[in-house]
């Protein structure tokens, strides 16, 4: 879950953002000292003259007479390896179901992070359609920081996996140490000799692990003019805490990690947030075998480098998997679709990212498309690896 998935979170699960319960998520967020700060600057926004519009209120729309490609469903099958329980209710999960037979998602992996009496409620609620929905669970880092942490949290996930769950994810570490959901291992990275006996019992066990490290490139950088994603980095940024390990680094403990554990398979999350730097990202694709990528969440930001990124497609378009990560409208699913499928260009889709910088298609070919919505994830799914 990132800034976005948490945006669409809130306004499905109707929390104000702010609450508490936003702690839980671990994000930093200014309007969390101030409660207040996010409504009365909707309202500035609104008002604002060109002398006092801030960037990240900036709504521009495009002045281009060009095609504009409607894309109601996608071209073929998807599974959705990137997605969390939005879904609160029976009604709603009719709902998302509806959704997906709309758009074409034959299957949604559903990120729980949870582990215990949680991860069941969940697994619950959606065993209604065991064919559509898959349940991953989290980790337990109950203990990671005392001596003998490892025979409880592989005992909760044997359990876990015995009720249910395929796979585990989201498992975050975006410097500071691991985090599943509401549990925390600060200071732990995945690397962590004391995570040998998690990581191997999942490979034992078939249980591909869904990894988030670090975050986009610009929180990380100095909040002046010159940052590239201003318009939403201040409000997640991560340059005013010293002590985190960098985005570099964490690559480089993800690499460690994958070393460590070559039958263990890893899903990097949000092209492990080197959308930034695709050219590093082929290059740790191609010396782990045991890697994939997903694309979740990331569309906004590679979506301004069509060409560039379309090669990239088409060069590890086996390693590529299709996620989301952004609740379960449809047309949060049809501007995937427009940016994979489409060539349109200079579009704003400012109700799906806020504003972001003008997007444009890759236009990627049948097999790519093909490769990235379903094969890749069957092939990971099933336990074989291409
Ligand atoms: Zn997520």
């Amino acid at each position: 879950m990132d800034r976005r998935t948490f945006l669409h979170w809130a306004k499905l699960a109707g929390v104000a953002i702010g609450l508490p319960g936003f702690d839980a998520l671990g994000a930093t967020d200014i309007t969390k000292q101030n409660p207040t700060a996010g409504s009365r600057s909707a309202t500035a926004a609104k008002t604002a003259t060109p002398e006092t519009l801030l960037l990240k209120d900036y709504r521009p729309e495009s002045i281009y007479k060009i095609p504009v490609t409607k894309i109601a469903k996608a071209k073929f099958p998807v599974i959705d390896m990137h997605s969390h329980p939005y879904a609160k209710t029976a009604q709603q999960i009719d709902e998302w179901i509806g959704n997906m037979n709309d758009v074409g998602v034959e299957k949604t992996i559903i990120l729980t992070m949870e582990t215990g009496a949680e991860f069941d409620e969940i697994q619950r609620k959606y065993s209604k359609y065991p064919e559509r929905f898959e349940m991953w669970c989290g980790f337990d880092f109950a203990g990671y920081d005392k001596p003998g942490f490892g025979p409880a949290a592989v005992k909760e996930l044997e359990r876990c996996h015995q009720a249910g769950a395929r796979g585990v994810g989201e498992i975050h570490d975006k410097g500071k140490g691991l985090r599943s959901g509401k549990s925390n291992a600060v200071g732990m990275h995945p690397d962590d000799p004391r995570m040998d006996v998690l990581f191997e019992k999942c490979g034992e066990l078939g249980m591909p692990i869904s990894l988030h490290v670090a975050d986009p490139i610009w929180m990380y950088q100095k909040m002046d003019r010159h940052n590239d994603g201003l318009m939403n980095a201040y409000e997640w940024r991560l340059d005013n805490q010293p002590d985190i390990v960098g985005l570099s680094g964490m690559i480089d403990i993800f690499e460690h990690t994958l070393a460590r554990h070559r039958s263990t398979t890893f899903i990097a999350c949000h092209f492990a947030n080197l959308d930034y730097d695709l050219a590093r990202l082929g290059e740790v694709l191609e010396r782990n075998p045991n890697l994939y990528a997903d694309i979740s969440a990331r569309y906004a930001e590679t979506a301004p480098i069509p060409r560039f990124a379309a090669q990239f497609y088409a060069k590890h378009a086996e390693r590529l998997v299709y996620g989301t990560d952004m609740g379960f409208d449809k047309p949060m699913y049809q501007t995937t679709f427009r940016i994979l499928e489409s060539l349109d260009e200079h579009f704003y889709e400012v109700d799906q990212f806020s504003y972001h910088w003008s997007l444009n298609g890759f236009g990627l070919s049948d097999a790519i498309l093909k490769s990235v919505y379903h094969d890749n994830a069957t092939a990971l799914l099933a336990g074989r690896r291409a």
